[in-house]
């Protein structure tokens, strides 16, 4: 390791921006979607009525003919051929949030086994269904062994794209997966079945309360900030830790940390930029719209962002950004880090995701609009958004939770692991104004609500426009309103966004049909529509208020204010994970026809295997560096010292005695850290998986990992730079 540590700070003299493609062919509108086989190109390339047939089904879910499916696949295959491709590929999410492919090549032969010639295939069936072996993927029980059989189904609503290596390309079709009892085995259906749940709420709701709605279906959209390291790929490779984990497990905090607020929206390293651009330029030929990018708070971290598209289309294109990235850091010398908390002591890295609804007709029902017609549409779906919140703020936590982004939740650099809603501080007095009694009785505040009348009659009075940019950058809150979106800030870097999506979209879609369960009943009782929904909008309001949090989530006062307010604080995952299965929860996730009791036992179960995992390898990885690398250099420094100090001088014999109580201790933690893995890998059985998640937080990471990686990081301090076997954060962090 030492070796490789110094070799990488070597090496650094030599490394350069690397010319990227985009300055050999520098037009980006001729080369966005290149590489893309989706609605447009079906469109442009097929038959006009195979097109609809195609749109038909992409819109109703009505089964795709043979005969289409065919046409489809043939065009596919001779547009990929046509641009190099040799294989395609089901890609798809399994429920580790990865995602997977298996490449089958085009060829076939016709004619017999004697008399045989090749010919380049692929069929309506080998587009619309696949069968991985479904064996080797986190199933979470659903999938016992002797039914190991899964299946792909073509995803039709995102786009197809190429791939390649300097050795070739091959066809990427995105899919969905699922055992052959019907069970989802990924991310992805469940994520397309709440994108529905969203589409029949919202087309309900609005059939009710507009006398001539057009809007026929709804989805929602997403636009995701994706932060990341960037370091040199010397120092990823001279620590095993950031390879075998994504983070440092030991490192002392350099002499200049991020205190001094230089990098955010500073000027871009040449060597990083130019990667970047480079990604983006092969992103723009996969249709994945990036379109920002700047340093983040921490030095070596960045963010891009895409413009917002369809949610599973843009949950897709992110799983590619993330890999784009990573194999182009590869070819520029870089390595790009998604892990949550990389460095310990400098801020970690989240991905926001911006969330609204949009219909067919083009309208974003988040948008609080002009006219007080649009005002009271936007405040139902608000208050919709609010009332999921704090009935389900338990699940959007689940959704984030891993050991990874335990270390930023609640950490002073991302929102706490309690979950409201920031409105900002004018929709803050116009929900004040609703939901305090008669304006008489509580006496008007004239500043109540600028420019409209202190009682505010929905339907009759405007709202004051809320400008976009006077959503004030509130970033302690977990689920900020911006505008005409909701940003869910406490989604970690590297988790796929499926996961959130799908519970952002359900629990709203709950929320949107129980209202619309309320407004039918008002009317079945003969009530005015305008008084309905004002009234609606006040109850729910009322009910739900508490998850409205304008101030400082940072703060102690917040969590204790939270817990008067019965907002749950599930600080750590185990806690979080625990809470997906209450009865509360799998009734809405039947009821919103998204999941299943089954599947979501599924998802527990793969929750708490990830976390007990995750921790074993990072213990494992941890007591075999300080035992094969920082031991050693330890020992060979006390040996230089031994020799060099004279103990007949106190300082000099206490500096003896330091390095000496330090290697003790550091023997004593490590052979305590070993102990207490084998002692995990005993005690628990597959039916604890709670227990054993606690187990590995309260024992293994919070105490036995705590202890070997501060002595570590006071060794490192005293060590010879010259014998210190791993890269320093000084070094990892401040060198390109
Ligand atoms: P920020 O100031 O937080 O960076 P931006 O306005 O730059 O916010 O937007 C961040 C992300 O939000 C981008 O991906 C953008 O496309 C997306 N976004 C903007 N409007 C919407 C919307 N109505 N629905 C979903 N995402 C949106
Ligand atoms: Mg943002």
């Amino acid at each position: 390791l030492l070796a490789q540590r110094l070799k990488a700070i070597q090496d650094l003299t030599k490394k350069e921006p690397i010319a990227s493609v985009g300055q050999l062919n520098p037009k980006v509108d001729e080369i966005f979607e290149e590489d893309v086989f989706g609605d447009a190109q079906i469109k442009a390339k097929l038959h006009r009525s195979t097109y609809e047939h195609f749109r038909k089904s992409l819109d109703t879910g009505a089964p795709l003919s043979r005969e289409v499916a065919d046409q489809i696949a043939t065009a596919m295959k001779d547009w990929a051929i046509s641009k190099g491709a040799t294989h395609f590929t089901h890609w798809f999410q399994p429920l580790n949030g990865l995602t997977a492919e298996k490449h089958d090549s085009f060829i076939n032969f016709v004619g017999s086994t004697y008399n045989r010639s090749l010919n380049m295939n692929f069929s309506g069936g080998q587009l619309i269904q696949g069968e991985p072996d479904a064996s080797s993927f986190p199933s979470g029980g659903i999938r016992s062994t002797f039914e190991a059989r899964g299946y792909t189904a073509w995803d039709m609503s995102s786009p197809s794209f190429i791939r390649s290596s300097p050795q070739g390309k091959w066809l990427v079709i995105p899919t969905a997966f699922c055992s052959w009892t019907g069970e989802a085995l990924d991310l992805k259906t469940p994520l397309l079945k709440s994108n529905e749940a969203i589409s029949r709420s919202t087309v309900r709701l609005l059939n009710l309360i507009r006398k001539d709605n057009k809007t026929t279906s709804a989805a929602s959209s997403l636009g995701v900030e994706q932060e990341f390291f960037c370091i040199d790929r010397g120092f990823f490779e001279a620590r095993p830790d950031l390879q075998m984990t994504g983070r440092t497990l030991l490192g002392a905090k350099p002499a200049r940390g991020q205190e001094m607020d230089d990098h955010y929206f500073g000027h871009m390293d040449k060597r990083i930029l130019s990667f970047i651009q480079d990604c983006e330029w092969s992103l723009w030929k996969l249709g994945v719209p990036v379109t920002t990018r700047h340093n983040e708070v921490a030095p070596s971290q960045y963010e891009i962002a895409p413009i917002f598209e369809n949610i599973s289309v843009a949950s897709d294109h992110n799983l590619l950004t993330m890999q784009v990235l990573i194999d182009k850091a590869k070819e520029h010398g870089l390595a790009v880090l998604f892990h949550e908390k990389p460095f310990e002591g400098v801020n970690g890295s989240g991905k926001h995701h911006n969330w609204s609804i949009g219909t067919n007709t083009g309208e974003n029902m988040i948008d609080p609009g002009h006219s007080p017609l649009e005002n009271v549409q936007f405040l139902l779906f608000l208050a919709a958004t609010i009332r999921s919140v704090s009935l389900f703020g338990d699940l959007l936590r689940v959704s984030i939770a891993s050991p990874a982004n335990d270390f930023r939740l609640g950490a002073n650099e991302a929102p706490p692991a309690i979950i409201s809603v920031y409105v900002g501080d004018l929709l803050a007095k116009v929900i004040d104004e609703l939901t305090t009694q008669d304006a008489e009785e509580k006496g008007v505040d004239p500043n109540a609500v600028p420019r409209g009348p202190s009682h505010l009659q929905l339907g009759v009075t405007a709202l004051p426009a809320i400008p976009k940019d006077q959503s004030d950058r509130n970033r302690t809150s977990s689920f900020a309103f911006t505008g005409n979106k909701f940003e869910f800030r406490a989604a970690g870097s590297s988790a796929s966004p499926a996961r959130s999506s799908m519970v952002i979209n359900t629990i709203v879609a709950e929320s949107i049909e129980t209202i619309c369960d309320e407004i039918e009943a008002s009317l079945n009782k003969g009530e005015e529509l305008s008084s309905i929904l004002h009234s609606v909008v006040v109850k729910t309001l009322k009910e739900h208020k508490r998850a409205v949090f304008n101030g400082n989530g940072y703060t102690q006062e917040w969590v204790e204010e939270a817990a008067r307010r019965g907002l749950p604080n599930l600080r750590s995952a185990p806690d979080a994970i625990k809470e997906l299965l209450a009865e509360k929860n799998i009734q809405l996730f039947e009821r919103m026809k998204v999941l299943s009791r089954t599947e979501l036992t599924a998802h527990q179960t793969i929750y708490y295997e990830e976390y007990v995992k995750t921790i074993n390898i990072e213990a494992r990885c941890l007591h075999n560096i300080v035992v094969t690398s920082v031991l050693p250099a330890a020992l060979e420094y006390k040996k230089t010292l031994k020799d060099a100090l004279d103990v007949d001088i106190p300082v000099q014999a206490e500096y003896l005695k330091n390095m000496n109580d330090l290697i003790t201790k550091l023997l004593e933690h490590s052979n305590q850290l070993k102990s207490s893995v084998q002692d995990a890998e005993e005690k628990f059985d597959d039916e604890q998986l709670h227990e054993h998640s606690i187990f590995m937080r309260d024992v293994i990471l919070n105490k036995a990992m705590v202890n070997v990686r501060s002595v570590c990081d006071q060794l490192e301090e005293i060590v010879d730079n010259k014998l210190w076997p791993v890269a320093k954060y000084s070094e990892i962090l401040y060198r390109k």
